[in-house]
């Protein structure tokens, strides 16, 4: 008898599940609308054209594959608060900010999560309700609880902003409040400028911290700087914050695991010794990061000519998901004889569309239609070609009703 004997079996991720389940199916209508990974409108995944270039760079410049340090490449993390923040920012001039390259997206929050439970017990992080999935898991493995603040309005198919503010203000002095720089994950839903304003505003009053979670930089809106805009507005106010980055999107580097951890203090001194503690942090966690993506990275921002390109790519696949979005609001209208509003869908941005498909509904899209997704309703528009978005159309319809 085995001494595991004791040991449940953990249920499917809710995402990565998904995409099991997907592979599982044998049906050739099958789309997989679960994991937010881009598609072409073959539905093929894509590498990166500068992702190509950066590492023939590599290849012939003869790299080796000694451990980076603790804190990650160097060039990699210039260029990376750089992207982030502005180059001309004071913050980054005043070495303000200390940057420390991360497992992705994912292991930048958890090493943060890890920082908050060492070094400020018993503060909250309070997460948007929804929010990403994994954020739950990420702080109850670190020890730090966490509570929600208002978010999605079912009613308006949008931002409850007043609840948003309310619940912000209401929470303990001195809390983290993690918020999606943007394209907001579930919803697609974002502040407008001046809501983030009001945000910052009562984040001040209460002496909160912000805690960015910077996924899509680029991917969203096309544009790096317009994407990075809440994160640059909080910072010009002289706050100090989290921000959390990810490549997986914007580059296309899923598998690299390459992102980073941003802290910004009001000192260059006391950036230098929160530093010290997050690669204390890293060092038995994982040691030191891999090196693979934070070259390709490096190669691409530090170089005008591969970093223009890339924003070329960017566009492109953004503008790609931005059509999709179109046609599926045209075929929806086009079908639907109930007379329900869609154009919730044309005002939701980045790679997903928040539906409002409960969980039954979402149970038929995938019993009935093939169609693989969460069972919030979330669909990922990056995994949908024009070609496919009338079979989409009639799927939802059929589930709505
Ligand atoms: N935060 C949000 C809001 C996300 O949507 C994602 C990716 N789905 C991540 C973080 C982290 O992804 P990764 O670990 O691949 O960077």
């Amino acid at each position: 008898v085995s001494r595991f004997e004791s040991i449940p079996m953990a249920p499917p991720d809710p995402i990565l599940g998904v995409s099991e389940a997907f592979k599982a199916d044998t049906n050739s209508a099958k789309l997989n609308l679960g994991v937010g990974a881009y598609r072409t409108e073959e539905l093929q995944p894509y590498v990166l054209n500068v992702v190509k270039k950066a590492e023939t760079l590599m290849l012939e410049r003869g790299e080796n594959k000694e451990y980076l340090p603790i804190e990650g490449l160097a060039a990699f993390n210039k260029v990376t608060a750089e992207l982030l923040f502005g180059a001309d920012n004071p913050v980054v001039q005043q070495g303000k900010v200390a940057t420390i390259q991360g497992l992705s997206g994912t292991g930048s929050l958890r090493l943060a999560g890890a920082f908050i439970e060492r070094y400020f017990p018993g503060a909250k992080v309070l997460l948007s309700s929804p929010s990403w999935g994994n954020h739950k898991n990420i702080f109850n493995d670190s020890r730090v609880p966490w509570s929600e603040y208002r978010y999605y309005d079912p009613k308006t198919v949008g931002l409850d902003f007043d609840g948003m503010i309310s619940d912000i203000k209401e929470a303990p002095e001195g809390s983290f409040i993690l918020l999606h720089g943007c394209a907001h994950n579930p919803t697609g839903i974002d502040p407008t400028p001046e809501q983030w304003e009001k945000i910052a505003d009562v984040i001040q009053e209460k002496n909160h911290i912000p805690f960015f979670d910077v996924a899509y930089q680029g991917f969203a809106s096309g544009s790096l700087d317009a994407d990075a805009s809440s994160v640059r507005l909080f910072t010009a106010r002289g706050m100090e914050l989290f921000v959390a980055q990810s490549y997986s999107k914007n580059l296309g580097l899923y598998a690299e695991r390459i992102g980073a951890l941003n802290v910004v203090s009001s000192s260059a001194d006391a950036a230098a010794r929160v530093k010290s503690q997050l690669k204390r942090l890293a060092r038995p966690m994982y040691s030191n990061p891999p090196i693979h993506g934070a070259r390709i990275v490096a190669n691409v921002v530090g170089d005008p000519v591969l970093f223009n390109e890339w924003k070329e790519e960017m566009e492109l696949m953004a503008g790609r998901i931005k059509n999709v979005r179109q046609k599926l609001f045209d075929s929806l209208s086009a079908k639907d004889k109930s007379g329900k509003d869609w154009s919730f869908i044309l005002r939701q941005i980045g790679m997903f569309s928040f539906t409002g498909l409960n969980k039954a509904q979402s149970d038929n899209m995938t019993d009935k239609w093939h169609v693989y997704m969460t069972k919030d309703g979330r669909i990922s528009l990056a995994g949908l070609s024009l070609a496919k978005c009338e079979y989409l159309a009639d799927a939802i319809i059929d589930s709505f009703h």
